[in-house]
């Protein structure tokens, strides 16, 4: 892990190099752990050019972070005053032009940091992107984590169908799967699950709820691992009995619209591209209007990282890269269906990481 932390260091102060920024101070959590290896819940790296890298963090992190970051070259600076303490780091070795990832840091701390600076010649600049597109690539030892987090996730999933029954509540049912996997292997929950039933389906992201399971009723279940601090991420929707016309309609357009997404994941692809390929399929079925997000998210140390599937999305596809590929349809009213797999890009045909059923017609239990 050490050994890796100090590459993927290096490839940090390559990158600097090519935007001509002289220093990075790195705010994001989990680019912090990808870049050491620190698991606090504080801490602000600064890498530097010519091997240097300092951890900003506080007493209560000591003595973790000290044996986290062992092997990486990271010097561990306890402050209760980080502003001040990034401030004078950078005036000794920053250089003059110096990025922070401004999508990590709150105004108030920027400013805290730039009044420090006054007087000095050190420039602060926004920079988006640099550790999270080194991310989004996986290497072996990240796959093992993603795909053990993928079995748990699958296993949840099969949990779920053997105790979900009718006059149970979303909530209780949600509870389950937490359980469930906390129990079985997981560090955690990758996020809390996501348990929508009946009319409740039209919600993307609705919370669980009081409401009791009943027969006819649509069952969404998103849900995910985390293992070794990595996520897995996946979605089924059921119906309790016998599905009606149009859930099995809808159902039917959300399955091809994801077969099809998956079959357009391949090295080079825009990640836009999947997403268009997804929506063209809805819109043959007139339900284009109704799938109201992106297609898929990258996946790893965060639930939603880089690339992104979407009409605004700018990243092409690697090979390495983990995503997931998720259509929905959303009726207000009615209901939805979303079906949602984590899959592995590659120089051939993408993998799919998660194994649970996924039959072209709508699953009834
Ligand atoms: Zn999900
Ligand atoms: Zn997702």
């Amino acid at each position: 892990m050490q050994a890796t932390c100090r590459q993927r260091l290096e490839r940090v102060r390559s990158r600097l190099k090519e935007e001509k920024l002289t220093a990075l101070i790195v705010f994001s959590r989990a680019s912090v752990r990808y870049l050491t290896g620190f698991t606090g819940s504080a801490g602000i790296l600064i890498v530097g050019r010519d091997g240097c890298a300092w951890l900003v963090t506080d007493g209560r992190y000591k003595l973790q972070a000290k044996e986290q970051t062992k092997g990486t070259g990271v010097k561990i600076v306890i402050t209760r005053m980080s502003d001040r303490v990034i401030a004078n780091i950078l005036k000794r070795a920053g250089g003059h032009r110096v990025g922070f990832e401004s999508r990590y840091c709150t105004v108030a701390f920027l400013e805290k940091i730039k009044g420090e600076l006054k007087g000095t010649k050190i420039r602060l600049e926004s920079v988006v992107g640099i550790v999270e597109d080194l991310r989004a690539v996986k290497d072996e030892r990240e796959l093992a984590h993603i795909r053990q987090a993928a079995q748990l996730a699958d296993a949840a999933f099969e949990q779920a169908l053997k105790v979900l029954k009718v006059g149970m509540t979303e909530r209780e049912l949600a509870w389950e799967i937490e359980a469930f996997l906390r129990t079985q292997g997981a560090d955690s929950i990758a996020f809390p699950p996501i348990i929508v039933s009946g009319e409740r389906t039209a919600l993307p992201h609705g919370q669980p709820s009081d409401r009791k399971l009943q027969k006819g009723d649509l069952v969404t279940m998103d849900l995910g691992a985390m293992v070794k601090g990595y996520c897995s991420d996946l979605t089924r929707t059921v119906v309790i009995g016998r599905p009606n016309g149009e859930q099995q309609r809808i159902y039917r357009a959300v399955w091809e619209a994801q077969q099809k997404g998956i079959e357009s994941l391949m090295s080079n692809q825009k990640g836009k591209k999947v997403d268009t390929v997804v929506r063209e399929v809805l819109d043959k079925y007139g339900l284009k209007k109704l799938f109201i997000h992106g297609t898929g998210h990258g996946v790893g140390l965060e639930i939603h990282e880089a690339p992104s599937l979407g009409q605004r999305s700018k990243d092409i596809l690697k090979p390495n890269m983990v995503v997931t590929v998720e259509p929905g349809v959303y009726v207000p009213n009615f209901g939805g269906v979303r079906i949602e797999d984590l899959v592995l890009v590659t120089d051939g045909k993408p993998e799919v990481l998660t194994h649970s059923l996924n039959p072209p017609k709508i699953l009834s239990v």
